[in-house]
């Protein structure tokens, strides 16, 4: 069958071409337009199919990986999905290292999607023999045609996005994007995307999304390490507390920092708004969007585009739950609404 009838060979060929979404109410009153890159349409639900794809098909270009080989990686987040679900498809073994802090919940969806999963006590440091970290680094050491993918640090990871997120957005806005607001995590997505576009066209601003206790905006202006710029935050996938060599600092404009707190109450509000039941990443995107109108730094024909990483479903118990936000202190302010609207009928 033709696949121009949105017919498929397999998941895989759904990756990338993700749509552009016009933001509306969450935006009223701001000056410019705005569209929401909405990579929850991907088939894992998030923007870390585009890397593990790529960085997978790579391998295999290069001879490195044969069917039956090993992927190894160290998350239980999203970049873990994806490699698990292109491991399905490809044929290949796929190893994650998780720490133990991961949910119950996290770890079963990993073992669902046949990975195998070796969760690693979470409070040891980093070059403990026992960190997923190490525990990584050995048993790719230990096997013999594996990989391991190690996101932070591999420069393919920020190739994806300059081979497929940055042409997308290009082609989709016809060429008249002037902003593109990303998180920066392991910067692959914001680095890729911003070097495809600046190469376009140089004008465009390209602006990251940090969260505080994290090191990226520090560094990013002073090129200083500092740290004591770190402390615990609870957004997931966006910041860091080491310089991640997937990140290009040259090709990012500046970085805006965002609390947990607002971006909480922003992807509720996105929800409620514009009807997308987006990740906890998606509302800091958001809320830095807030906080450039707020100074006045766009304009009436500005294009903004926003990348929305991942879906809300990972995150019901977190940001989409009454308690967990009341038990972090986000309802103590004044005007926050709960998304409590349940009525028991006896
Ligand atoms: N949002 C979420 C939910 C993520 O998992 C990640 C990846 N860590 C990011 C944003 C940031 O993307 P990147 O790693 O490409 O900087």
């Amino acid at each position: 069958m033709k696949q121009s009838n949105q017919v498929f060979n397999n998941v895989l060929d759904l990756v990338g071409n993700t749509p552009l979404v016009r933001l509306n109410r969450i935006v009223s009153g701001f000056k410019g337009q705005f569209y929401a890159k909405v990579e929850s349409y991907n088939p894992g639900n998030s923007s870390k199919d585009r890397i593990a794809l790529y960085i997978i098909e790579q391998a295999e270009k290069q001879g490195i990986l044969k069917p039956g080989d090993t992927i190894i990686e160290t998350t239980s987040g999203n970049t873990g999905f994806s490699i698990a679900m292109v491991s399905i498809i490809k044929g290949y073994e796929c190893i994650l290292a998780v720490s133990s802090k991961s949910s119950t919940d996290k770890i079963e969806i990993l073992k669902t999607m046949g990975a195998k999963v070796y969760v690693c006590p979470a409070h040891v440091r980093a070059d403990d023999p026992r960190s997923y970290y190490e525990v990584a680094k050995r048993l790719h050491r230990e096997m013999k045609g594996s990989v391991y993918i190690n996101q932070y640090f591999n420069q393919l990871n920020t190739d994806a996005h300059y081979h497929s997120t940055g042409p997308e957005i290009w082609k989709q806005t016809e060429g008249r994007i002037t902003h593109l607001v990303a998180c920066s995590g392991t910067g692959g997505t914001i680095s890729g995307t911003a070097k495809y576009l600046k190469e376009q066209n140089p004008n465009i601003k390209i602006i990251g999304v940090d969260a505080y206790g994290s090191v990226l905006k520090k560094y990013h202006e002073t090129r200083e390490f500092d740290e004591k710029e770190i402390y615990p935050y609870r957004i997931e996938g966006l910041g860091k507390n080491l310089i991640p060599g997937a990140t290009n600092f040259d090709v990012i404009d500046e970085f805006v920092k965002v609390t947990d707190e607002d971006s909480a109450h922003t992807a509720r509000e996105i929800a409620k708004t514009e009807g997308m039941y987006v990740g906890y990443t998606s509302g800091a995107a958001t809320q830095a969007l807030k906080q450039l109108n707020d100074e006045g730094r766009f304009k009436q024909d500005d294009l903004v585009v926003v990348i929305y990483p991942d879906h809300g479903s990972r995150y019901v118990s977190k940001v989409y739950s009454d308690k967990w936000m009341k038990d972090q202190g986000f309802f103590d302010s004044v005007n926050q609404e709960a998304l409590e609207k349940i009525e028991y009928i006896k």
